[in-house]
């Protein structure tokens, strides 16, 4: 994989990371404000960058699951297995990754999947 591409894709993959994260910490300022949890409030405190995953796991909001799967494509960019399927370790197409950069399957695997 080129690297202008890598880099590209690992840019829009931040930019959902953040996006996702301020949705998230947008939807549970209710959970946050009324919770008595300092260990909860302290995170909050924090930058967005910084939240732990699995606090908002336990918030459950519908955008942890994208969140989640953005989180492990760019820990795909980290360890040089980005653009790889997770199942079957071919190439996913190019086309696939601009369209959604956090795919982890393959077109054919994801097929497949979404058969069973
Ligand atoms: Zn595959």
């Amino acid at each position: 994989m080129e690297e202008q591409f890598r880099q590209k894709m690992y840019q829009q993959l931040m930019d959902m990371r953040s996006q996702i994260l301020e949705n998230i910490l947008a939807e549970s300022a209710d959970f946050m404000a009324a919770t008595s949890n300092d260990a909860v409030k302290d995170s909050v405190d924090l930058a967005a960058n910084d939240v732990d995953i699995r606090l908002l796991e336990t918030i459950g909001t519908q955008d942890v699951n994208r969140l989640k799967k953005v989180e492990a494509a760019i820990g795909r960019i980290n360890n040089g297995r980005f653009g790889l399927c997770a199942k079957c370790s071919k190439k996913i197409d190019e086309e696939r990754l601009r369209a959604i950069p956090y795919a982890p399957f393959c077109i054919h695997c994801q097929k497949g999947s979404e058969l069973r």
